[in-house]
């Protein structure tokens, strides 16, 4: 009984060392082929800055230098529109132009103002297929706006006009809210907002000009009204220029029945207080 009991245990021990062994073994051959592939490809196409093309002992992103010279928005802003400010007066730090004209929506934050990398970038982003770059913004847009996600956020990104789609193939703010809800888990909506209309550029245009552009773009249809109602919208675009586009995307998220919509960008235009107003 005790030899059977013994024999068995060796038996079974001998099949456990032997599962642990090749276990082991095809750990190993599977690090071992990764780490040469990762290191063959490297070698052969070793990662670079997407901005400056210095080659990266790392993954694929930005080097050191070019993350310094992105111009990440520091100091006093808007706490509605985000815009830069010369002073902070705490909760009372609200630029002229949002105590002129209180946009429809809640706050606009970016990480960063679009000029030199940070605009070259984000062309790059934009016009050319790099839609895998959002993963690294991403990050940043979320640290600007932890103060008004919740469980119940729902990221929505400013839709593209079809054969603008059709064009560049890809929405760059549609992948950005893919890469915010991966980081985050909240609920994301792709279609809710549509692109009904074609519009012209907004720069060079006045404020009455920008909303004639804008009226009658944007749609949610009565069907995806649903998935707005009551929700915590959190409107996704890439660079925020004049303000028009998520203002009017605002307004019609908060009349399919939004409880309150906030804006995340990349990066927003600073521009003198005089071009908002007028
Ligand atoms: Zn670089």
């Amino acid at each position: 009984m005790t030899l059977v009991t013994k024999k068995t245990k060796t038996i079974l021990s001998r099949a456990d060392f032997n599962a642990a062994f090749m276990s082991t073994v095809t750990t190993s051959l599977t690090t071992l082929l990764t780490t040469g592939w990762r290191w063959g490809l490297n070698a052969l196409v070793p990662p670079a800055c997407s901005l400056c093309g210095t080659f990266l002992r790392t993954q694929a992103g930005l080097c050191g230098d070019c993350w310094q010279s992105l111009g990440f928005i520091t100091g006093p802003i808007c706490r509605v529109s985000g815009q830069p400010m010369a002073v902070d007066l705490g909760a009372e730090t609200i630029s002229p132009a949002a105590r002129v004209h209180p946009p429809p929506y809640r706050m606009a934050g970016a990480p960063f103002a679009y000029d030199g990398s940070a605009a070259d970038l984000i062309k790059r982003v934009k016009f050319r297929d790099r839609p895998d770059l959002a993963t690294y913004f991403a990050p940043h847009m979320l640290h600007f706006g932890a103060d008004v996600l919740s469980p119940d956020s729902l990221f929505v990104p400013v839709p593209l006009h079809r054969w603008r789609l059709l064009a560049r193939r890809f929405n760059q703010s549609a992948e950005l809210v893919r890469a915010l809800n991966e980081l985050t888990g909240h609920d994301m909506s792709l279609t809710a907002l549509r692109r009904v209309r074609a519009t012209r550029r907004q720069l060079g245009l006045t404020r009455a000009g920008r909303k004639r552009n804008l009226r009658g773009a944007f749609a949610v249809p009565a069907k995806y009204r649903p998935e707005i109602a009551g929700r915590s919208v959190v409107l996704v675009d890439y660079v925020l220029t004049t303000g028009a586009t998520v203002e009017e995307c605002s307004r019609l998220l908060r009349r399919a029945g939004a409880a309150q919509v906030d804006v995340l960008t990349i990066a927003r235009v600073v521009m003198p207080e005089q071009l908002i107003l007028s």
